[in-house]
C-alpha cells in the first residue's frame, strides 16, 4: 500500500529517480533538478 505524498510528488519525468537514461548514459532530470520530485512552488 502507497501513501500518496502530500508535499513532495514524484517526478513524472524520471518516475521519481532523479536521473533520465539517454542513450547508454544516465542524466540529471532537468524537470526536478535530480531530486526525483516536482519542484512545486508554493500555491497557498
Ligand atoms: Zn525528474
Amino acid at each position: 500500500m502507497q501513501k500518496p505524498p502530500k508535499k513532495k510528488e514524484k517526478c513524472a519525468n524520471c518516475e521519481g529517480k532523479g536521473l533520465i537514461k539517454l542513450g547508454d548514459k544516465k542524466v540529471k532530470c532537468q524537470r526536478c533538478g535530480g531530486s526525483g520530485f516536482k519542484a512545486s512552488a508554493p500555491t497557498h
